[in-house]
Order: C-alpha cells, then structure tokens, then sequence
C-alpha cells in the first residue's frame, strides 16, 4: 500500500506516542508479527505515523510518529491516540513493517464503522483493526503477517 507523502525517517523508537500537549481518544493498539506458518517474528521492526484529533501531520518534528519492536513472542504495544480526518482519505493509520533482514511492508491501518471508509480509494477491508471501547479510550488489535 502506498506510503503517502508524509512518512519521516529516523523516527524515535518508543512505544508510546502520547505527548503531554495531545489531545484525541487514547489508542492502545496491540498484536503479534507473523510469519505465514504463523512462527511470531522476534524484533521486528514496526514504525508508526499518523495524523492528530485534527487530521494534521506533523512534518516538522516527530509528533505521533514513532518505531518499535517485536519482543520474543513476536508481539507489540502501542500507545497512540485515534487519527483524525483529512480531506480525501478515511481514518488510518501508516505503518510500515519489517522482520530482521526482511522486505519493508508498507501499509495502513484502518477503524471499522467509519463512513468514510466506503469513499476512500485507498480502504482495504483487510487492514481493518479490531477495535473495542476501554475505559479511557479505544483497544485495538491488529495481526502482521510477513514473508
Ligand atoms: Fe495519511
């Protein structure tokens, strides 16, 4: 899936995106890196970019964006906020996925229910996050599979 035009390089590596000046509904998204056995991918390189509550990317510093990796078992924990809209496209979130000395996944993620997903060119059922009510926010879940 294409990259867009807003992916930044050397991100930070942290599992948390929620800056202290944040605002929006708080997003813990988790899930496993898989290979297509389903074996988890230890240390897989997963970086994060998104837009804030307003559909804004921030293109002259590092807000909401962010790399991680897998832990042994193959899984990840990221604490993010719901994006926001922007003219064109439905809510997503970028992705980019990539097992040890693996090829780079270029993805996005996408929220079930938005009504904009049925007119964004780009939407792809497949990449929908499962995503339940918490207490303070929104839980998602969403599974990579890589070659
Ligand atoms: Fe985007």
């Amino acid at each position: 899936m294409t990259e867009g035009p807003y992916f930044k390089s050397n991100s930070p590596e942290r599992a948390a995106l929620l800056t202290p000046d944040i605002t929006g509904t708080k997003l813990v998204l988790t899930g496993n890196v898989l290979k297509k056995d389903c074996q988890p991918v230890a240390r897989a390189l997963l970086e994060f970019w998104q837009a804030d509550d307003k559909g804004a990317y921030d293109n002259a510093g590092y807000t909401l964006r962010g790399h991680l990796f897998t832990d042994e078992a193959g899984r990840y924990h990221l604490e993010t906020i719901m994006p926001g809209l922007y003219p064109g496209r439905t809510l997503h979130i970028h992705v980019e996925v990539q097992a040890p000395n693996g090829l780079v996944l270029t993805t996005q993620l996408f929220v079930p229910g938005d009504p904009h997903n049925q007119s964004d060119p780009i939407f792809d059922q497949k990449l929908l996050m499962t995503v339940q009510d918490a207490v303070d926010g929104k839980l998602a879940t969403f599974n990579f599979v890589v070659n």
